[in-house]
């Protein structure tokens, strides 16, 4: 329930506690709030009508920090202690980072967050972004006049688990309870009032094109629930790229080869190219002079230019909607997000691919937050007409016998989403069974990415197969999985949330999802393969407990020969030949049958008399 209260010195009525929604984003951040008297979100701004807050940080030589707008100048003289677009780094470790940076990146082991180093310190990305937060947190505490410590924080819908967890607990470092991680297509739709009414059902494309990324999400939207069908895109593709394409362009032009450009004129044609591409999104032309020489642009040109750009966006909503199973015609929204659909070139394109008209009404930069903060009102209590629902990028599931990926949620579940199963000991006597959880698409869990693992103990002594293994695989509202393992017989439980201390890209999500298609007849001959070696091991494991136990009901012609033919299954074991396994498996079978039954029998006749073998 929302809380109100009433400001004693102004007389007005006030929510006692602001829930408010925030965009932490690549290159700039936001903070927006819902209106408690017209019901609608408003960007927080500054006194100077600023609403970006650019994710900029940096470190001074005695470890100030200085964050936002201010630090903007240090780019260009301080690069080293400045650190930008530091999303890029949550949620992951040193061999997961392909860009270069003008800061230094430390290796800190592989399951271990990358370092930043400045000096002699070493931060992480969870802390950074923790500073970009709290500069967002006083923002709105200053301007709404009250604390501020609940929020809504939205990320990218291709982030992972870890990403997740990642963003989640830079807002506790920052002192803010986040109630909830809502994807940013999601975000994006709620702004555009869509899904507010419950009976509503509709398919949308969300569009965002960025400073330095691109996504395109498909979403499904009815009865009040949103589920992320599809996404694509590309990590480093987005307005800065235009940018590049503009300066290359006016280097031609002026004959001039950049390697002899000294960086104080790259950079004034850098900015020369980032004002002209401002310029041409509300005008056909851009002249200006530079050095003495005159530069022009006109929006053909422009178009003509960064059309491998656009097609390059175009073939991924080509490939989000195949991913999706559904077609442009059943599409009934287009929803524009990022400054860079404020051009002209972009819009024309995509409106042209859809064939539809574009939502392009709100602030292109502001929109995520806006949503943001439509959700944070649905937490506070006053719209209980809606429920989010995302989906799992990856398949989640436990390592079996053999190396085997055994899927208890599916990739593109809904989440929240519960899954359990049951499993046993392999030996008698077991005590302990390790669990390691893994995600992906792979049939074997080496192809996988490996996730956490934790051990079941003080399992009692119970012949293999006995104890029975429950284990539950929650993944919560945020993408957060916990795995529970309980033995049902004695009650002994464990639990685990699983909090990696790295992660993967969407480049690498899809390049395992892309790896489990190519690999997937391979995959099944492997799994296969796997499957009778496992089913080999144990008919060893019980032929020779077996015969042991049974040895004075055996000739001693007969314990030999099946020695002799365990020894024979075991080396073809050891090879990957499955029929020539399966086919001394069958000889196994055939020599023990005759004494397996006679031992049955025996042990019949034997109680029978009322005794016991
Ligand atoms: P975002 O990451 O969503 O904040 O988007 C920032 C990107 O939008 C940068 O590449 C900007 O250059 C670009 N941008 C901002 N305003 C405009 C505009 N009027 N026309 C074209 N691009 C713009």
């Amino acid at each position: 329930m929302a809380k109100i209260s009433i400001n004693i010195a102004t007389g007005t009525v006030q929510q006692a506690e602001a829930i408010v929604g925030i965009d932490l984003g690549t290159t700039n951040s936001l903070v927006a709030f819902m209106h408690p008297e017209d019901k609608k979100p408003y960007i927080l701004k500054e006194v100077d009508q600023s609403t970006l807050v650019p994710s900029v940080v940096y470190i001074g030589e005695h470890g100030e920090r200085v964050i936002g707008q201010a630090a903007l100048p240090y780019l260009v003289s301080h690069p080293e202690r400045t650190i930008k677009s530091v999303k890029r780094l949550m949620g992951k470790a040193f061999h997961d980072i392909q860009e270069s940076t003008h800061f230094k990146l430390i290796d800190q082991g592989p399951e271990k967050p990358v370092g930043i180093q400045v000096d002699g310190s070493t931060y992480n990305a969870v802390e950074i972004s923790s500073w970009i937060l709290q500069e967002l947190k006083h923002r709105a505490e200053h301007l709404l006049k009250m604390p501020v410590q609940k929020c809504v924080v939205t990320v990218p819908a291709y982030f992972n688990d870890t990403q997740r967890q990642a963003t989640r607990d830079a807002g506790k470092l920052a002192g803010l309870d986040v109630l909830r991680i809502v994807n940013e297509p999601t975000a994006a739709s709620l702004a555009y009032g869509m899904g507010i009414s419950r009976d509503e059902s509709k398919l949308i494309a969300v569009y965002d094109l960025g400073g330095g990324t691109f996504d395109i999400s498909i979403l499904q939207i009815s009865d009040g629930i949103f589920e992320v069908l599809s996404t694509h895109g590309d990590t480093h593709l987005g307005g800065d790229d235009f940018d590049q394409l503009i300066y290359r362009y006016f280097l031609e032009c002026l004959e001039l080869n950049a390697a002899h450009v000294d960086m104080n004129r790259t950079q004034q044609l850098e900015a020369l190219a980032l004002t002209a591409k401002k310029h041409l999104s509300s005008n056909t032309q851009f002249e200006t002079e530079w050095e003495g020489r005159k530069l022009t642009l006109d929006q053909n040109t422009f178009e003509q230019l960064v059309q491998p750009l656009i097609h390059k966006t175009l073939q991924s909503c080509m490939q989000a909607l195949k991913d999706s199973g559904k077609t442009k015609d059943e599409l009934d929204e287009i929803i524009m997000v990022g400054g860079s659909t404020r051009m002209p070139v972009v819009k024309k394109a995509v409106s042209q691919f859809f064939g539809k008209t574009l939502h392009d009404s709100l602030n292109p930069d502001e929109v995520v937050a806006l949503g943001a903060a439509v959700q944070a009102d649905i937490l506070s209590g006053n719209n209980k007409d809606l429920l989010l629902l995302d989906v799992t990028p990856l398949s989640l599931g436990i390592e079996t016998m053999g190396g085997l990926m055994d899927v208890l949620i599916p990739r593109n579940s809904k989440v929240p989403s519960k899954a359990g199963r049951q499993y046993t000991t392999q030996r008698d006597g077991q005590s302990g069974i390790r669990i390691t959880v893994y995600q992906g698409e792979r049939d074997q869990v080496k192809d996988n990415r490996k996730l956490a693992s934790f051990n079941l103990e003080g399992i009692p002594s119970m012949p293999a197969g006995l104890p029975k293994v429950d284990i539950q695989f929650l993944v919560n509202a945020d993408g957060i999985l916990q795995v529970k393992a309980k033995e049902l017989r004695s009650q002994i439980e464990q639990s685990i949330e699983i909090t990696p201390s790295y992660g993967l890209d969407d480049a690498e999500v899809e390049r395992m999802l892309m790896d489990s298609i190519t690999h997937a007849k391979e995959d099944i001959q492997q799994r296969s393969l796997i499957e009778t070696k496992t089913e080999a091991e144990q008919m060893v494991l019980f032929t020779t407990n077996f015969i042991r136990k049974n040895s004075r009901f055996l000739e001693e012609s007969e314990m030999n020969a099946t020695e002799l033919q365990i020894q024979k299954l075991q080396e073809v074991m050891n090879g990957d030949d499955k029929q020539l396994i399966q086919q001394e498996m069958e000889s196994l079978n055939s020599l023990s049958r005759p004494y397996a039954e006679r031992v049955m029998d025996e042990a019949v006749a034997a109680a029978l008399k009322g005794k016991t073998v």
